[in-house]
């Protein structure tokens, strides 16, 4: 381990303890507050410049170099690179999306999107749980849980079934999480404990468990998820050749992802690799809005980390409303990463925005029909994009990259009430919570079962 160069801190800026890698935190042991990875990077082998990172192209037969988290591991120097636990995450997309930018009058070659779903397990969060599991073979763990809103437990089931280092436990409320994913943990063989709760009553309870049998925790809590899922930006500016684009947009759930992308820009810039940081935009669904509410309304900004903590603890002994959104990878009304995601919001002068479900299931029906099918919470990023876009907070120039967090099949119960055309579904998936039309929905067309019939209905359909 580089134990000597790294190093966890906390994230209190009156605290501010650091503590050696090999100790299984999640929390400052001394204040309760978040920790962060830290280096000291001038005694690190860092790169002059991000395009010798090019270099490792050649190398693709080698695991560590094909990983899109590993390739850049002298970004994320926790472990030596022989000890990574790595099953080719990081595989993604970048594409350029001109005809959905069309959709919001943004200007062509100006609009892009990040395509997660392509990573094994179908999520980004297999760039931050390679990460966390190599962090777990190093300190020698037997088990690793998380509470999930799905996505993090398929992958955490997925590394666990296919090193065969450790037993994965998953901790999920009931009803909400979607079929896609939960069928992959059980199918991986997970143990999966099903609370009678919701997903905050369910982080509460593995955060207790954890320490109480010496489980190691993956959830985003663990710093060291966070140093894998930066390197989703690494991507996004090796896809535009090094150039730094104007905006990020990201939906906001536990709000891990948005802290890592804040991080990255933060040592990037602190490194001299970039000159600028891009503006980040975090997406809220309206149902599940804490970072909305907190950032808009309660104007609460991380002020180098004496943020006013008080008034954030006051908001959350208030809600008392669970959180309720379609979208289930973002329905949590209680982010542990809030701190880091204000940090992120400093350093890339963000913005946070809100979208209603209706809005987040009509553009995720039209990133689907432009041929990059994304699950609901995915699509919280476009639907943000257009918000932005008629306040003209963003311009039609600025180069944008939207994040889309997930794959289309892991929630298809969403997607085909949404197109199915069958009245009885859409008013018990769709209706009874709150969508009032589908006015981008790509209907089945219904004929007898005779030729004649359906050659004419095609007949028909091609003349439209
Ligand atoms: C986990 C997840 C999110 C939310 O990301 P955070 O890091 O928790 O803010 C969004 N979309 C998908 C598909 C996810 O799995
Ligand atoms: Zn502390």
């Amino acid at each position: 381990m580089n134990s000597e160069f790294a190093y966890q801190k906390c994230l209190s800026a009156t605290c501010q303890s650091t503590f050696d890698l090999g100790q299984i935190l999640t929390q400052c042991p001394h204040c309760g507050k978040l920790l962060d990875i830290q280096y000291e990077w001038d005694k690190l082998p860092v790169p002059k410049s991000l395009v010798n990172f090019e270099t490792y192209w050649s190398q693709r037969n080698n695991p560590t170099r094909l990983s899109g988290v590993w390739r850049f591991h002298e970004l994320l120097p926790f472990v030596p690179i022989e000890d990574v636990v790595t099953l080719g995450e990081g595989q993604t997309l970048l594409q350029c999306a001109d005809s959905l930018g069309q959709i919001c009058q943004h200007e062509s070659g100006k609009l892009f999107l990040q395509y997660e779903g392509f990573n094994p397990s179908g999520s980004f969060k297999d760039n931050g749980m390679t990460a966390a599991f190599s962090h777990a073979k190093y300190v020698d763990a037997k088990i690793a849980a998380c509470a999930s809103t799905g996505n993090t437990s398929a992958s955490l089931a997925m590394y666990s079934a296919v090193s065969r280092q450790m037993r994965s436990i998953i901790f999920i409320g009931s009803g909400k999480i979607a079929f896609g994913k939960l069928s992959q943990a059980l199918d991986f063989g997970a143990m999966t404990i099903q609370i009678d709760g919701d997903f905050d009553d369910a982080m509460r309870q593995v955060q207790q468990v954890c320490p109480r049998l010496g489980i190691y925790l993956v959830n985003s809590v663990n710093p060291f998820r966070i140093e894998g899922q930066k390197t989703i930006m690494l991507r996004v500016l090796e896809a535009l050749q090094w150039q730094v684009p104007d905006w990020i947009i990201v939906p906001g759930g536990n709000l891990g992802n948005s802290s890592s992308f804040g991080k990255m820009f933060g040592e990037l810039l602190q490194l001299g690799l970039i000159d600028r940081a891009p503006r980040l935009a975090v997406i809220n669904a309206t149902g599940a809005n804490p970072l909305y509410e907190l950032y808009n309304q309660h104007e609460i900004r991380f002020d180098g980390g004496h943020y006013d903590r008080t008034r954030c603890d006051q908001y959350f002994a208030n809600l008392n409303s669970a959180a309720d959104t379609l979208a289930s990878a973002i329905e949590i009304n209680r982010p542990v990463n809030l701190a880091k995601c204000l940090r992120a919001l400093e350093i890339c002068d963000g913005v946070v925005e809100q979208v209603t479900d209706q809005e987040i299931l009509d553009a995720k029906a039209q990133i689907g029909s432009h041929g990059m099918g994304c699950e609901p919470a995915s699509a919280a990023s476009f639907a943000g994009l257009k918000k932005l876009r008629s306040q003209q907070i963003i311009a039609p120039s600025d180069r944008v990259v939207c994040v889309l967090t997930g794959h289309q099949l892991k929630d298809p119960d969403a997607t085909v009430a949404y197109h199915s055309g069958d009245a009885e579904m859409f008013a018990k998936k769709l209706g009874a919570r709150g969508i009032e039309s589908v006015r981008h929905a790509n209907h089945p067309v219904r004929v007898a079962n005779d030729t004649d019939a359906i050659v004419d209905v095609i007949q028909k359909q091609m003349k439209e």
